[in-house]
């Protein structure tokens, strides 16, 4: 967050929007604070706080609270955290058998979710459809209180993040399409549409609150049907020139591996894939969330079969990490979805081989479950819905 502005040639209008947005943005990544420290923290005037808090308290976005619990001495401080009935966003999680729909608060708290089971092969026109039947019954269960300021879509695929353009998304069989368009046909002209891909947003939730909080060079492994990267390097999202940084799932671990739906011998998904670790367990195809589900519980009870699939994929697991560690040099590495799971069932494994492969073993790098469990991606998807706000609160 840049810092307060008290002068300079600005207008004072534009100086009042950037201090909402500090003042805004700090209760909604930080939960609630008492004036005394957004007066520290934004090196501004207690009057000055107190109107900012003021207008924002107007706009209904924040509200003064005496907080609950805790014995204190004295007379109770007040403290400004965001409006329980302020605006929220609507973030949507794609995965490859399911979509997520949530209304997501300030403050980042989830207020209510949908889980939709979708047909196989899934087409972008149904996911439009999905998402705007889903928009009027969040706000029937939430009550006719606030109102919807963004919404982000969190996907499997490579975004172009200003348009929102799906370049190519493999396992949901799409390419080329207008997502970002398409989303903003069917929702009101006021509210903005943000794209990104899963394994980018999840880790820019667990950065914001999650466990890589304070941590500017992390990776978040996601694993899904698929396996990839979202990387936050020297404290800034990594997307490059096409947003495909970190589509890891297509390097090549071993030419002579498994036929990947690629057309390459060896991806990394054919290793790591949740096909692949259902495979390895001697599971029917094609994958469907509830066999993943069970292999884990299944691992977990010590059924060989799925213990030693597990096993088998630990090791390519550490590799795949110390070639992210080789590469990008993270201070932290958060394991999502199937690759969490692998590693909280055979970490002592997946160690040994980022050791093993490591260009130095003895990196000191941090691996890590996410703090949001499976909701890092959807959380994420929040995040970026709430952009235009908090630039510039209304
Ligand atoms: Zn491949």
């Amino acid at each position: 967050m840049a810092g307060a502005r008290t002068s300079g040639a600005v207008r004072p209008d534009e100086i009042r929007q950037h201090n909402l947005s500090l003042v805004l943005s700090h209760v909604h990544r930080d939960g609630a604070l008492t004036r005394a420290e957004l007066t520290q923290r934004l090196h501004l005037s207690r009057s000055t706080v107190g109107a900012l808090v003021g207008d924002l308290a107007q706009l209904g976005l924040v509200e003064e609270v005496v907080p609950s619990g805790g014995e204190r001495v004295g007379r109770p401080s007040h403290v400004v955290a965001p409006h329980a009935h302020g605006p929220y966003a609507v973030g949507v999680d794609v995965d490859i058998a399911h979509v997520t729909v949530a209304a997501i608060g300030l403050g980042g708290s989830i207020s209510t979710r949908a889980v939709i089971p979708t047909v196989p092969e899934m087409r972008p026109e149904q996911l439009v459809d999905l998402v705007a039947d889903a928009l009027p019954r969040l706000r029937t269960t939430i009550g006719s209180v606030g109102r919807v300021c963004g919404v982000g879509v969190s996907l499997p695929g490579t975004v172009d993040l200003v348009t929102g353009r799906v370049g190519v998304a493999p396992n949901l069989g799409w390419e080329g399409v207008p997502l970002g368009d398409m989303l903003r046909d069917v929702v009101p002209a006021d509210v903005p549409v943000v794209v990104g891909n899963d394994a980018d947003l999840a880790v820019l939730a667990e950065h914001q609150r999650g466990n890589a909080r304070d941590c500017d060079d992390v990776v978040f492994l996601i694993g899904r049907i698929g396996v990839g990267a979202g990387i936050i390097s020297n404290g800034v999202p990594v997307h490059g020139r096409d947003g495909h940084a970190g589509e890891i799932g297509h390097n090549v671990l071993d030419p002579s591996g498994p036929l990947c739906h690629c057309g390459k011998r060896g991806c990394i998904e054919t290793f790591l894939g949740e096909s692949a670790l259902l495979a390895l367990a001697g599971r029917a195809l094609p994958r469907t969330d509830a066999k993943v589900a069970e292999l884990f519980k299944d691992a977990r009870a010590g059924e060989p079969g799925a213990v030693r699939a597990i096993a088998l994929v630990a090791e390519p697991l550490g590799r795949a990490i110390a070639n992210l560690m080789n590469t990008l040099n993270p201070e932290r590495v958060v394991l999502g979805g199937s690759m969490g799971e692998v590693f909280d069932l055979a970490r002592a494994d997946v160690e040994a081989a980022v050791a093993r492969y490591a260009f130095v073993s003895d990196a000191g790098v941090d691996l890590v479950l996410p703090a949001f469990g499976t909701d890092s991606a959807l959380l994420g998807a929040g995040e970026v819905a709430f952009t235009a706000l908090l630039a510039d609160p209304h």
